[in-house]
Parts: C-alpha cells; structure tokens; sequence
C-alpha cells in the first residue's frame, strides 16, 4: 500500500486573553476567529494570559477566562503561558533596543504629554507623543530610578502590512502613532514589548485579534525588525461595539461570558451568534468551534462591526 506522506502544518495561532476583567461577547468573537483561522488549517493552537497590566489585572480572572476558553469548546496544545514569568526575556529584548539607540528613558507624565499635544492622533489614541525626551542617547545619564519608563524611538517612514481581512494597512508612524512606551514606569514590559517577545519566542505564525490593535500593529512591526524577529502574518477582526455604536461596555448591559454560563445558556448558542454575526454561516443556529472548522475561511468573514445589546441577547439566547 503507498502511504502519502503529510507535511505538518506549520501555523501557529494563539489565544491572548487579558484579566482585567470578565471576558465577554465580543472576546468570545475573536476567539472563535482565532481558533478557527488556526485550526482550519491544521494548525496549533497556544494560550498566553496577558496579565501585566498589573494595577488592572484582577486575579480572580485568569481561572474564568481559562474556564471561559473550555467552556466555549476553544482548546489550546500549549500553555498557558504567563507573562509576569517572562520578565527576564523582555528585560533581554529591552536591552537591545536600547543598545541598538532604539529607546530612550522618557519622564513625561500623561498630563505633560497631553499638554504638549498638538499634532493630530486617531482618535481612540492616546495624544501623539510630542518628542521631549528624545534627544536622550546612549552613554547619556539615565534618570533615577522609578521616574521613567522606556520609550521606543520610531522610524518616520510610513509602513505597511498586509492584513488577512482588511488588505493593505498603512500607516506613518511617527507622524501617526508616534514614540511608545515600551516599558512602564519601573521598567516592567508594556504591552507593545511583551507581546512581540512572546509572539516571536513561542513561534507564532498568525495572529487574530481585534480591529483596535492595527495601529499596534505597526507599532510591533517595528520591534520586531530592529530585534531580527520574524513577523506573524496579521488578521484584524472587527470589535463587537454596544447598540450606540461604541466599543461594548458595561453600559451596554452585562455581556460577560460568566454570566450566560451561570444562567445555563449553552455554550453553542454563543458560539452560534459568533459565526453568524462574523459572517461564516447564513442562520444562526447551536454550533461547536469544531463543526465550523471545514467551512471557516477568511474570504467570508464580514468587515462591519456587530452591535450587540446584553439584555437582548439574554433574552433571545435563554
Ligand atoms: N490581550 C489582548 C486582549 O485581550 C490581545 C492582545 C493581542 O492579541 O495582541 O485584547
């Protein structure tokens, strides 16, 4: 008998909850979208808990957005893993952007920053950042010690990715986004940083997420080329918004994954509503992550965002 062999897939995906809070409708979204855009092509799927945010997280939910994940029929093959364990290789990444005259030690204060503002900046973001510490180089005299976070210098040519849903993104990134903190102040790794290191070591070869971290996208591009790291390719999904048309939040009634568990919902129906709404089946009917893998492709995936209403959706979900 002749025996075909099969190359194993080489994509990775990952699932990055945040606990600072409980996961809702709209993680839920995204989630399923990540899972599947892996699974779909026979990939591996990890999990990463982003907890260091660490005056937001809250520690109660890192167990629920794991149980949230299982609940929801999202497996991972690896993980979690954690990332206020990583602080030694982001300590590392840090050193070499700053050895490469890549940062900067930056004092501001939000309210210098928003009081130097003048540029314009997108408008979920913050106020561009308006340069005063740049002209710090290396062999210059570091400030004391917790007075100030490390600041990445960013090029001013514009910078394009290609995005599995949206095409070709550009932006200009200084004029645009501006300098970032890459650390906070005290010198643990932001966001921007950490999420770069653990993409690039873990061996992420894709990454889904929502639509309001394009810009940090360019932002992470830029890391990941003055560390020598190879990108991941870039999926941008759109956010679940409230029925006012803005980024789903507790006035929009109670959307927490938790809640809907805790009422006997079953976890088919949620997972239902997502692929409806992201456009990957025509009615909304019970469904399993898994019964979607075959029929998941980016080409269906709508571009608008979806409204939900909390308390509408518990009464139509019961
Ligand atoms: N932890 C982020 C969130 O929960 C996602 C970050 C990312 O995917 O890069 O929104």
């Amino acid at each position: 008998m002749k025996t075909i062999a099969v190359a194993p897939s080489t994509t990775v995906g990952r699932l990055a909850p945040s606990p600072t809070g409980a996961q809702h409708l709209g993680n839920a979204r995204t989630f399923l979208l990540a899972w599947l855009s892996a699974r779909s092509r026979g990939g591996r799927v990890l999990l990463r808990i982003e907890d260091i945010d660490s005056p937001r997280v809250k520690p109660w939910a890192v167990r629920q957005a794991v149980e949230d994940l299982q609940w929801l029929g999202l497996d991972w093959d690896e993980g979690p893993v954690i990332q206020t364990e990583r602080s030694e290789m982001y300590a590392k990444a840090l050193e070499r952007l700053i050895e490469a005259g890549r940062a900067y030690p930056c004092v501001c204060t939000r309210s210098d920053i928003a009081a130097a503002a003048s540029a314009p900046h997108l408008d979920h973001e913050s106020p561009l950042y308006p340069g005063t510490c740049t002209p710090w180089r290396l062999g210059d005299a570091v400030p004391a010690d917790d007075s100030y976070c490390w600041r990445f210098r960013v090029t001013a040519t514009p910078d394009s990715f290609r995005d599995r849903l949206r095409g070709e993104c550009r932006f200009d990134p200084l004029a645009e986004l501006g300098d970032f903190p890459i650390t906070r102040k005290g010198g643990a790794a932001a966001y921007q940083l950490a999420v770069v290191v653990d993409d690039a070591a873990m061996g992420v070869t894709e990454v889904v997420r929502g639509d309001d971290l394009l810009s940090s996208t360019i932002r992470q591009l830029q890391l990941y080329a003055v560390l020598g790291l190879e990108p991941p390719e870039f999926g941008h999904v759109p956010l679940v918004l409230g029925p006012d048309g803005r980024r789903l939040a507790k006035r929009h009634g109670d959307t927490r994954l938790s809640t809907f568990r805790a009422a006997g919902i079953a976890p088919e129906r949620i997972i239902g509503w997502a692929a409806a709404s992201a456009g990957l089946v025509d009615r909304e009917e019970p469904v399993t992550p898994r019964e979607l893998v075959d029929q998941f492709s980016w080409s269906r995936l709508r571009r608008d965002p979806v409204t939900v209403d909390g308390e509408r959706f518990l009464a139509e979900h019961r």
